[in-house]
């Protein structure tokens, strides 16, 4: 399937029309942005790594029965997914305590939480992704008191296979970020991408609190050895079979 017009382009991605209307082809880019695009940069060969591991990603979670806007991926760095009007709502689901969770509630990082906890966020860049709670995203009808109630399942069943898979590539699933649409029947996907830039994922093999770290907070926080950690990932990951 051919790309047609560009309909969209993101931090990370750009989206393309293809002859099927319900079809769009996602190019995966190399570029890397943080803290809201102030800081950018590029991640060579991350485009092709990060499709690489979110198909695979997809595939594991669709056959444990979570629908997902996966088609295909006909290139390293291209993905064919289904058309889904996106949710402005970024779901998080954390396991431990990082990132804005420790910054907002002083919790130490590293905190293992007694239950998953899953929060959502407004996928709003001019009001930098702010905290929503549960009656301020009814407010702004981002999501239906239903929907909001699928959003939590999915994503707790969503983290539970996810935690099991990274668990057999020794690789800690600290947090990560999901983005659901709707098809033009109005199901509820799974959509975007799973990957080292939207989840924080821990080497087991290590205790050092920086060289432990595989995702993205390599270069939000200049660790070095980005594409080395991405690399490290995308190999353990396709190690590991879908069962
Ligand atoms: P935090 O709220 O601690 O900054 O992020 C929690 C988790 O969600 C992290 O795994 C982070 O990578 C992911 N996340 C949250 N917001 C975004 C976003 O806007 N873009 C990306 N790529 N990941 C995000």
């Amino acid at each position: 399937m051919t790309a047609h017009q560009k309909l969209y382009e993101g931090k990370a991605k750009i989206l393309y029309t293809t002859e099927e209307p319900e079809v769009l082809l996602t190019h995966f880019k190399d570029d890397a942005t943080a803290f809201n695009a102030q800081k950018r940069g590029q991640i060579v060969g991350k485009g092709e790594m990060n499709c690489a591991i979110a198909t695979h990603l997809f595939k594991l979670l669709e056959a444990q029965g979570i629908g997902t806007h996966f088609i295909d991926r006909p290139a390293p760095n291209e993905m064919l997914v289904k058309r889904v009007t996106i949710l402005l709502v970024e779901v998080v689901v954390r396991n431990i305590a990082a990132g804005s969770l420790c910054q907002q509630t002083g919790l130490p990082l590293g905190k293992v939480l007694p239950t998953p906890l899953v929060e959502f966020y407004y996928k709003n860049d001019a009001l930098g992704d702010p905290l929503l709670t549960r009656d301020r995203l009814l407010l702004l009808e981002l999501a239906k008191p239903e929907q909001v109630e699928q959003l939590t399942q999915q994503a707790l069943c969503i983290n539970r296979i996810l935690t099991d898979f990274f668990q057999q590539c020794n690789i800690t699933l600290v947090d990560f970020k999901l983005e659901f649409g709707l098809t033009s029947s109005q199901q509820l996907i799974l959509a975007d991408e799973i990957s080292p830039d939207t989840c924080r994922l821990w080497n087991q093999a290590e205790t050092d609190p920086n060289r432990r770290v595989m995702d993205k907070d390599r270069f939000r926080r200049d660790l070095g050895n980005v594409e080395e950690a991405y690399q490290q990932v995308l190999e353990r990951v396709l190690a590991t079979k879908i069962s």
